[in-house]
């Protein structure tokens, strides 16, 4: 409240001042032509300092409202007209030569995408009524400001303009984009998000990425990664094992020209077998002919045919 009194001030004194409206006619001009007299209200003549004698007040209570939830169509229509809620003047004018943000054909779809993505959603109870979301605000307030502010659009008009006339080059155009959207960009992709937002953020321990979830292409199950290769050391992505929807822990990729090998024990088979071990930490052979199947380790050397791999078939 007492924030609000100050910017207050001068309307709230207005309900004290004589308040009235009317004209004053000084010079009748070609209405002395006119046969019937003006209906309106003509207000005496008063000079600075006259004396004047208050007769009646009246109080009025009401409250503040604020301004009522655009509809979606309202919101299309604010686009078109965005030179109503921009201050610059200068901007206003292009804003307003130009027909606002977007196209006629684009303009709905925005809205259906910026709704579809959860930064507006509908008011309950309130038909197509619309207002921003958490997730929304959060947003506007974080993005590079040129992607918010409808001046980003006037510019990138009057660019257009001066191409038209010859004054820039289409060259220029595209060169100041390409130098400031990797700008953009990257400011974008550093926000951090607050977890209300995405949820539990798992970064890769190695450069820092966010790491993501992923279903495995073949069999069951997911993993987690860190596709930022070429962040890492040895240029390949970071594995995660899934552990219960979190990552767990690093799946390490082993190069196979490296490990033990022995001949398969299957009948008539040439190749030779490579001694991996599992995610557990076991010791096993497997021959790269598919259709053989995985052996336990025996004491180096190719044992047991695993039974689980019979059974899956795989
Ligand atoms: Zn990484
Ligand atoms: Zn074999």
């Amino acid at each position: 409240m007492t924030k609000g009194k100050k910017a207050f001030t001068y309307p709230f004194l207005s309900f004290f001042l004589p308040l009235t409206s009317g004209t004053s006619i000084i010079r009748p001009g070609w209405t002395v032509l006119q046969k019937v007299k003006s209906q309106e209200t003509t207000l005496p003549k008063v000079s600075t300092d006259d004396n004047i004698s208050c007769v009646d007040v009246l109080i009025q209570t009401k409250t503040t409202k604020p301004p009522d939830y655009f509809t979606e169509s309202k919101l299309v229509v604010a686009l078109e007209r965005i030179h109503k809620y921009v201050p610059d003047p200068k901007i206003k004018a292009i804003l307003r030569e130009n027909a606002g943000i977007g196209t006629e054909g684009t303009r709905e779809d925005r809205i259906d995408i910026t709704r579809e993505r959860g930064y507006i959603e509908r008011v309950k109870g309130k038909g197509n009524k619309v207002k921003s979301t958490p997730l929304g605000r959060f947003i506007r307030d974080n993005i590079h400001p040129s992607l918010t502010n409808p001046g980003t659009s006037a510019m990138w008009d009057e660019f257009l303009n001066l191409i038209e006339e010859g004054k820039q080059t289409k060259e220029d155009f595209i060169s100041q984009i390409e130098a400031q959207v990797p700008i953009i960009v990257k400011e974008t992709l550093a926000i951090k998000f607050p977890p209300e937002f995405v949820g539990i953020v798992h970064r890769c321990p190695e450069c820092g990425s966010r790491i993501k979830r992923f279903k495995r292409k073949k069999g069951k199950g997911s993993f987690w990664g860190c596709y930022a290769k070429e962040k890492h050391a040895d240029g390949q992505a970071i594995l995660f094992m899934d552990v219960k929807k979190q990552p767990g822990e690093r799946i390490v990729q082993v190069d196979i020209s490296t490990l033990p090998r022995a001949q398969c024990p299957e009948s008539e088979c040439a190749e030779q077998a490579v001694r991996m071990k599992s995610q557990k930490g076991k010791f096993y052979w497997k021959c790269p002919n598919k259709a053989h199947p995985l052996r336990f380790d025996d004491d180096g050397k190719p044992g047991a045919v695993m039974e689980f791999n019979k059974k899956t078939g795989s």
